[in-house]
């Protein structure tokens, strides 16, 4: 599928509205979570990824659908790609705490060279608006302004969202895009 194609919302994507509200102590937070991999049995990764994720959620999940991207890097094989919304209760370090804990026991090594191959990769998208810059965070998550395997499944979540740092609506952020070979993957969520 080329980057300018016309999205369309599939019928299995629920379409309510999303909470974008900045973040507020008491209350569960709007978070989108990229899930990846490209190693192992990739299908049965993101199917169990995406039961953890239904586990610690606050609320039901949202899915996008499956893309499938080639890897960049020096990977020779494609990725499976989503993004998943869910509702979290806590701060974002105990979140990525979790994520972190997931991808070991999907069978990631702790330590790892970058852009590798990966049975899982979790990575917090959007935290509720959330704008955060540490040693361990980035919020938003550099790669939703400019990764089509972010920003096309969160276009499926939510077209209505907007990058909370320059405020760029996601449908000028996937038109400025750099070109990739991505497309909604044969596999789907069963
Ligand atoms: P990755 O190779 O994509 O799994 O990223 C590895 C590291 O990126 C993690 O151990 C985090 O400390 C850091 N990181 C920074 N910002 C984020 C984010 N928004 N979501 C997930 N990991 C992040």
């Amino acid at each position: 599928m080329s980057k300018n194609s016309p999205h369309s919302t599939p019928d299995s994507v629920h379409s309510e509205p999303v909470s974008m509200n900045p973040r507020a102590e008491d209350s569960a937070q709007s978070v989108f979570i990229a899930l990846g991999s490209n190693e192992g049995d990739s299908t049965a990764h993101l199917t169990q990824a995406r039961l953890f994720l239904q586990e610690i959620s606050t609320s039901p999940i949202r899915a996008s659908r499956v893309y499938q991207t080639e890897p960049i890097g020096p990977s020779d094989d494609d990725f499976l790609n989503a993004v998943i919304h869910i509702g979290w209760e806590g701060s974002p370090e105990s979140l990525l705490e979790r994520l972190k804990e997931q991808e070991r026991i999907q069978g990631r090594p702790s330590r790892y060279p970058k852009w590798t191959s990966r049975t899982l990769d979790l990575d917090i998208i959007d935290f509720g608006g959330l704008i955060l810059n540490n040693d361990r965070l980035h919020l938003p998550h550099p790669a939703a302004a400019k990764r089509l395997f972010v920003l096309l499944p969160l276009y499926d979540l939510a077209p209505e969202w907007h990058e909370p740092v320059n405020k760029k609506a996601i449908s000028e952020l996937i038109h400025q895009a750099p070109e990739m070979r991505i497309e909604v993957g044969a596999w789907q969520w069963e």
